[in-house]
């Protein structure tokens, strides 16, 4: 089919995800027809380089083929099957009993999902089931970040701080509580140092609790890295003083690792990384590459006893989706993860993590560049109008949006975020060779853009 054809019965059939839809009606998709390592071919037979990873999630890149063996072969034994009322099979048994030996903190049981954003319903369903069990009803609500992303389900939607997720839609439901985004070049104070930008956030975290009422607040969440936020890594000493607040005031620190996970950061979990000792976990998108949907939530034996000693008041477990532990899914997130250990894809990632960092920051010489920073393979540069005064753009421009596009024309995605910060996520495979291509073709990107506005 030709992408002219492709592109009129688009906008006939699909509501897009996540989309402006009026620009989407008026331009049309870019239509992606195939991939192969970290290179994707769109319907004119143009190659890019994914530098997003898709949705940050193809960590092992394109095409590999024990993955669509394991699919194939778990396809033909068993499709499907469920875990409810005591059924199991052996790819969701094998792959909880890996995620607890890969995990950072003692998880002693793993639900299964098929979404971030299940994944952090999950987590909020679970944690006020618990609370119920051991007689605090009134520890319910949840305190999360601005310009956090947590996922669009109605629960996770709430404790994701992002106006576009919740503008038209009622959102957010009343039991998130919203502190500070640790946003250093953004909401550091002048002569403030990074360590007392955390001291400040912590002490604004234990303000809100005491206001509330510590016994009315059951958890905190967060994300090692904020990603779709605009890649925000917190300032030096952000979780080791949140965390002293939490402990205080008996609240769970939930770690929503669905983008930080399984290597990103040049760890196995951004938790490891950025010094944070959840409780709880998130886990998605890298923990199958994006062959499957697949998401988990980890929890430690402390919580599961209660639950389980709670089916004599409450009966069953009542939460739970027909493709939680899905057979396919399982097997496919199992081989990845495999992979992942046998090609030592994480050390690789802490190994090429240098040339990708010193070649993003070195965008911030670039006129155009407020700030570039990231961690690990993950990594953004936010786009100012004025240097001096971090003065950014007027939303109107879209000027991230511009730069984007010239980047595909450059053969390049990226991915252009609220507050005009444009993010980097390539798969883990890359080589340094790729990371200096990628790089270079931005600053095509860049340098058009510049021209643009001038
Ligand atoms: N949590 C984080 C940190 C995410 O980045 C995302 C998605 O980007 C989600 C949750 C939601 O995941 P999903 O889109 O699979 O529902």
């Amino acid at each position: 089919m030709s992408t002219a054809d492709l592109s009129l019965r688009d906008r006939a059939a699909l509501l897009h995800p996540t989309t402006h839809l009026g620009r989407h009606a008026a331009q049309g998709p870019l239509i992606i027809e195939r991939g192969e390592g970290i290179h994707v071919w769109d319907s004119e037979g143009r190659r890019y380089i994914e530098g997003m990873a898709g949705l940050w999630c193809a960590a092992l890149g394109y095409g590999v083929p024990e993955l669509a063996e394991a699919a194939a072969e778990q396809v033909r034994k068993l499709s499907y099957s469920h875990l409810f009322g005591s059924k199991s099979h052996e790819p969701a048994i094998l792959l909880a009993e890996k995620l607890k030996e890969l995990a950072p903190f003692s998880a002693g049981k793993v639900f299964f999902g098929h979404s971030g954003s299940d994944a952090n319903d999950t987590q909020i369903k679970l944690i006020w089931y618990y609370n119920n069990l051991i007689g605090r009803p009134e520890k319910k609500k949840i305190i999360a970040r601005d310009r956090a992303y947590h996922g669009v389900t109605l629960g996770a939607a709430t404790l994701t701080g992002l106006a576009v997720n919740h503008k038209g839609f009622d959102l957010p439901l009343d039991y998130v509580r919203r502190v500070r985004c640790p946003h250093f070049y953004r909401e550091g104070l002048p002569g403030e140092t990074e360590e007392e930008f955390s001291t400040r956030l912590a002490d604004e975290l234990e303000a809100l609790i005491v206001k509330e009422g510590a016994d009315t607040i059951a958890a905190f969440i967060a994300e090692p890295v904020m990603g779709a936020g605009g890649v925000v890594v917190p300032p030096a000493g952000y979780f080791e003083k949140v965390q002293a607040v939490l402990e205080r005031h008996d609240i769970l620190l939930i770690d929503d690792e669905v983008i930080c996970g399984f290597g990103r950061t040049g760890r196995w979990f951004g938790s490891q990384t950025l010094g944070m000792r959840p409780d709880t976990m998130s886990l998605a998108k890298a923990l199958s590459s994006g062959y499957q949907p697949i998401s988990a939530v980890l929890i430690p034996d402390s919580m599961y006893e209660v639950l389980e000693a709670g089916s004599k008041e409450l009966g069953v477990f009542g939460h739970g989706y027909t493709y939680s532990g899905h057979p396919v899914c399982a097997a496919v997130a199992l081989k990845n993860l495999e992979l992942m250990q046998q090609r030592r894809v994480v050390e690789h990632a802490a190994a090429v993590a240098d040339r990708f960092q010193s070649r993003l920051r070195a965008f911030a010489d670039h006129p155009l560049v407020g700030e570039a920073r990231g961690v690990g393979l993950i990594g953004a540069v936010e786009l100012v109008s004025d240097k001096a005064s971090r003065r950014g753009f007027a939303a109107a421009l879209g000027v991230a949006a511009y730069c984007q596009a010239r980047a595909e024309a450059h053969g390049l995605i990226v991915r252009a975020m609220g507050g005009d910060t444009i993010a980097f996520c390539p798969p883990l495979v890359v080589s340094e060779a790729d990371i200096d291509e990628l790089f270079d073709r931005f600053a095509r990107a860049l340098d058009d853009t510049a021209a643009w506005l001038a």
